[in-house]
């Protein structure tokens, strides 16, 4: 991770399909991404391998208590999956003192657990764990779910304005090419399983 007016790529993977993270792969082509992973994925163990720090926990604490065995576990499973993992960004951008600070005990040293949409001169926080924070500048769900979503023209010019910009996609969003929050639950609610994108879907990618 960089600072000052950096634009950095981040993917929450949000236990989507193999398949689809392949798909998002290759969407993002040359571009450098950091992934915060949910589980298992072949792909992303093989980049672990090669560039430790570009792979992070995605833990999902929503609803755990600290004191919890399940709490642990979330962490500990993905500290024993990507043990030179560095950073990382929690479901939901769940955060407390307690899992800053239990991060901190795992030797975590930053996280990107927090969005503030579009805001102009975003630069990295200092939390008082002792853990660096990088705000997420833009994520396709929050903007996929605004009632007025900003523009190509707003975007361009937002873009233009100095500060840090870190960007978060999932894979489910960029393969389903979901514009709006009502498209997604509808998905949700009507497709059984994350199956493989479609050529419909690879040919309305944006
Ligand atoms: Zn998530």
């Amino acid at each position: 991770m960089l600072s000052g007016n950096a634009h950095i790529m981040t993917c929450d993977t949000d236990w989507c399909s193999p398949v689809m993270l392949e798909e998002a792969i290759r969407i993002f082509g040359d571009i450098p991404v950091t992934y915060f992973s949910t589980g298992e994925y072949k792909a992303l163990d093989e980049l672990a391998r090669n560039e430790p720090a570009l792979v992070g926990p995605h833990p999902n604490l929503s609803g755990k208590h600290h004191k919890s065995c399940e709490f642990e576990n979330q962490l500990l499973d993905h500290l024993n999956r990507y043990p030179q993992a560095e950073g990382y960004r929690c479901h939901g951008h769940m955060d407390s003192a307690w899992i800053q600070m239990k991060m901190v005990e795992l030797n975590y040293i930053w996280e990107s657990n927090m969005c503030c949409h579009m805001e102009p001169g975003l630069k990295p926080v200092k939390m008082f764990s002792g853990l660096t924070r990088f705000p997420v500048w833009l994520e396709d769900d929050v903007w996929m779910s605004k009632k007025n979503q900003e523009g190509p023209t707003e975007m361009k010019d937002a873009l233009g304005i100095p500060g840090m910009k870190v960007f978060n996609f999932h894979p489910v969003h960029l393969c389903e090419n979901v514009m709006v929050r009502a498209l997604f639950d509808w998905i949700v609610d009507n497709v059984d399983k994350w199956t493989t994108p479609s050529e419909e879907m690879k040919r309305c990618e944006f």
